[in-house]
């Protein structure tokens, strides 16, 4: 396009086409988290959703308050220490190695007790307002057959990558019959998957009592985990900011681009207008919160880069506590964390592949699958079979 030929009104269209490209750039590449877009699109396809979803927080306003009177919360009544399993969903699955996946459970067990508030980055009229929850995870030691694991699970796909598409009826990552990986009982085990997400979009996670159950639980790119690619975003917050969402949490902005009028449904949080999607420091003011202290861009609910990420706010807290202890309640008293009794000798019978039915042949060779279950080495074994006929 020439410029010299473009009359005044047209050099505007221009001028408005170019700066709105340029949003949609800055938009794109801000698409940090797309657990909103979910829920949105859900809503969209289910109008009923939006009022169920409504009704849901009106219930669950009522038990924060319940607590707040009583003083019950979980750093007061009794820490709760959730399973966890991390499905590992990659082509090289081994790329992830177990050190990166404990650096990630510590870190959003770091986050969830509030580890950081001494941290001076924070500024004291946020410190005031400083949540620790008594949130606390731990790997599973026992499947959900309550065979013995470690937590943490390596699955080969062919999949080179998994789309995040917010309008699918199916996530394909958290399904086995499409290069994915099952869930395990959602009502016992908090289901973290780590894969390769195209595009952009580093999590997302699914809310309370939305979606299919056995597609509860939260999703992270590898390359956001500690150790991962993701410059300015490998440190592992992203997991803590899912964790939130999945706890209830929405996005500190509001997700109302810019417009002052959206809500995170707390109350100790400012009112802010967009995301923040750079290293900040001091105090930042906005269009929404335009005098000092201004915008909490520290909150794990934004999406300032890894570092910067500091806290959760005691409203916040209290929303993920209550959405817990009653939304998400079965994960509070899932025994997945208990090691299994592992015996020195244990062998069971797993499968008798021969003889597969019933048979008349006088002579026939047995084929058994046998499943060591015990601490030992099985260098030898002892079958006793019995014929039920006269031969
Ligand atoms: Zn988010």
């Amino acid at each position: 396009m020439n410029l010299k030929t473009l009359r005044l009104p047209n050099f505007l269209s221009f001028l408005f086409v170019f700066y709105m490209s340029l949003v949609a750039i800055h938009v794109a590449a801000q698409s940090r988290c797309g657990t909103m877009s979910v829920l949105s699109n859900q809503m969209n396809i289910d109008p009923s959703l939006k009022i169920r979803f409504e009704g849901q927080d009106i219930q669950l306003q009522r038990i924060i308050n319940q607590r707040k009177t009583s003083g019950n919360t979980l750093r007061a009544t009794g820490t709760v220490t959730i399973p966890v399993v991390f499905h590992i969903v990659l082509q090289q699955p081994n790329r992830v190695s177990d050190a990166q996946v404990m650096a990630q459970l510590d870190t959003i067990n770091r986050d969830y007790a509030g580890l950081n508030k001494q941290d001076t980055r924070i500024i004291d009229a946020f410190k005031n307002v400083f949540g620790q929850s008594g949130i606390q995870f731990c790997l599973a030691q026992r499947t959900p057959d309550n065979k013995p694991t470690t937590g943490i699970v390596r699955y080969t796909t062919s999949q080179t990558s998994f789309p995040f598409r917010e309008g699918a009826a199916t996530d394909i990552l958290k399904h086995a019959n499409t290069g994915g990986a099952d869930a395990w009982d959602t009502d016992r085990y908090l289901n973290i998957w780590i894969c390769d997400i195209s595009g952009d979009v580093l999590g997302y996670a699914t809310f309370p009592n939305i979606g299919q159950k056995s597609e509860q639980g939260v999703v992270v790119d590898f390359n956001s985990i500690p150790g991962g690619s993701s410059t300015n975003f490998n440190h592992g917050k992203t997991l803590t900011h899912e964790l939130g969402h999945f706890f209830n949490l929405y996005h500190i902005w509001g997700d109302d681009f810019g417009a002052c009028t959206g809500t995170d449904y707390i109350d100790d949080t400012p009112n802010q207008g967009n995301s923040t999607n750079t290293i900040r420091t001091g105090v930042v003011i906005d269009n929404c919160s335009p005098t000092a202290p201004g915008i909490m861009y520290q909150n794990f609910m934004d999406y300032t880069p890894d570092a910067s990420l500091l806290m959760f706010t005691q409203q916040q807290v209290a929303r993920m506590e209550a959405s817990l202890t009653s939304l998400r309640m079965s994960l509070t008293t899932s025994d997945a964390c208990l090691p299994v009794n592992v015996y020195k000798n244990d062998v069971g019978l797993k499968a008798i592949n021969n003889p597969s039915q019933r048979i008349c042949e006088p002579e026939f060779t047995p084929q058994v699958v046998l499943e060591n279950r015990g601490k030992e080495t099985l260098t030898n074994l002892t079958i006793t079979a019995r014929l039920d006929s006269a031969f």
